[in-house]
């Protein structure tokens, strides 16, 4: 048998179910993992090694008295945007830096109680804010693959650990391509949900119309099977929808002939690297040979993504970060003069540069007098992206396009300049605007870097999503691939 790190969620599952290991001795093998390689890539802000090993002998005993569920026993790591009640949710954020919630979020309460074993909290950009892991308090995340590169960004520890084999899966959140865009630059795969399928309640809120939690797996079948377990409806998340929660595992494998793909014409634009296309091209000619049908889809407005982005988001933000004032939560300053002064210092030291800036810009758009000229014409936008995907939906049963215009970049290439590092997300935000499920799988490597493919479907489209990756990774294996030294 392989040792537990070579293991898919689905592999140690049978295993663990079999009793050939047990979850003690896989948790083991695992946080051995992630204290080594916490020093070279810092993909951690909180390794719980002590809590992990008692609820791994708790699941132990679960699977001894066969009362246990498919998960029961597996590790996982979590962002560190989910709160966790006792053990640290910071968020990235020196705002936050000593919080501990009395509570769970629901994603990490379900998984709980499904028996998955928690192994720590992954860092992440502040607020989930960035594209590289660089605006994190807690310093970069490196990249697996090259240690002088960044993970992408915000899920970059998640990214990077899933990519490292320092967990088989991780929890990760996908505003405008968290999810997608670390997944991609770290040759993982990344799904993030529809909006409203998986609960906000207890992720700390960055846009909330926006915000998504999904996963970091190895393969699309280990998405599937966490995804089952953290889905569905809350009555704590006004915007969860009461749909029932399909069994994303059982439907995967079904063929795909006939299936119609579009292949999205604005994506494949001068920006975007060369090798990049023709992996896609080459994963498009697989999924052709599967009997799929490939035809081009044109979304007019997809290309307005950013800019609406960098409305839409900071302003919900600055509502959002209003809450952390130095009273109720997280960071304050030392001997405050007044109120007033309590509140500038608190939020001054407590926040990065980052997250100033979107503060600020947020605060702007939504101002009287610029809320017309901005914020209502960055919604209208919204909704014009929408519809585009809408009439696209009507013609096919998926769109297919790039994850990341590049592979992933050297650490400190874009710190200097917010709208180059922005442009990073240009391929991802689409999908959050309009809500849809979107899930980027490795389809290649290029110059020892891994290279992505983005599948977008139409609102609970999940199952449909997580077939097609599943089809094109049993014909592949660039999803298997490990980063040089860490086999
Ligand atoms: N990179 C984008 C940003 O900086 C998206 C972040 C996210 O999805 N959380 O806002």
């Amino acid at each position: 048998m392989s040792a537990p790190h070579d293991m898919s969620v689905a592999e140690l599952s049978a295993a663990l179910q079999a009793r050939q290991l047990s979850s003690v001795e896989v948790t083991r093998a695992f946080l051995e993992r992630v204290t080594r390689h916490q020093a070279d890539l810092n993909a951690f802000i909180s390794i719980t090694a002590e809590a992990a090993l008692v609820e791994a002998a708790q699941a132990d005993a679960r699977l001894r008295a066969k009362d246990a569920g498919p998960l029961t026993g597996v590790p996982i790591a979590h962002k560190d945007i989910f709160c966790t009640r006792g053990e640290k949710t910071t968020c990235g954020s020196r705002m936050l830096a000593n919080f501990v919630s009395p509570y769970d979020a629901t994603v990490v309460e379900r998984l709980r109680a499904a028996g998955v074993v928690m192994l720590g909290k992954t860092n992440m950009d502040e607020f989930a804010m960035g594209s590289s892991n660089e605006t994190s308090f807690f310093g970069p995340v490196k990249n697996p693959w090259d240690v002088a590169r960044v993970p992408g960004g915000s899920s970059g520890g998640s990214a990077a650990a899933v990519a490292a084999r320092l967990t088989p899966a991780a929890t990760a959140t996908d505003t405008g391509g968290s999810i997608r865009q670390p997944a991609a630059l770290c040759g993982v795969t990344g799904l993030k949900p529809t909006y409203g399928r998986v609960s906000r309640f207890g992720m700390v809120a960055f846009a909330s119309s926006l915000d998504q939690g999904g996963l970091i797996t190895r393969s699309a079948e280990d998405a599937a099977l966490l995804l089952g377990a953290m889905a569905g409806f809350d009555e704590r998340d006004s915007t969860s929808v009461e749909l029932p929660v399909p069994d994303y595992n059982g439907v995967l494998g079904q063929p795909i002939k006939g299936l119609k793909i579009g292949v999205l014409k604005e994506f494949f634009d001068k920006g975007l690297d060369p090798e990049i296309e023709q992996h896609i091209r080459a994963a498009l000619d697989l999924l052709r040979s599967q009997g799929a049908v490939i035809k081009d889809v044109s979304l007019p407005n997809l290309p307005l993504s950013v800019p609406t982005y960098y409305v839409v988001a900071p302003a919900e933000c600055s509502s959002n970060l209003a809450r952390f004032d130095g009273v109720r939560y997280g960071h304050r300053c030392d001997n405050p003069r007044d109120l007033l002064d309590l509140y500038q210092r608190s939020r001054g030291e407590g926040f990065g540069a980052e997250v100033k800036r979107r503060i600020m810009t947020g605060t702007y758009v939504l101002s009287a007098g610029y809320y017309d000229a901005f914020y209502l014409k960055a919604q209208r936008v919204r909704q014009l992206i929408s519809n585009d995907f809408e009439r696209a939906f009507h013609e096919v049963d998926v769109v297919i396009g790039p994850t990341t215009p590049t592979t992933a970049f050297e650490l400190g290439a874009k710190t200097s300049d917010p709208v180059t590092m922005y442009l990073n997300d240009i391929y991802t935000i689409g999908a959050n605007l309009a809500g849809l499920p979107a899930i980027s799988l490795p389809c290649g490597l290029s110059h020892g870097l891994p290279t992505a493919m983005q599948i977008i479907g139409p609102h609970f489209g999940e199952e449909r999503l997580l077939n097609v990756a599943h089809r094109y990774q049993l014909e592949s294996d660039w999803h298997r691939r490990v980063p040089p030294g860490f086999a």
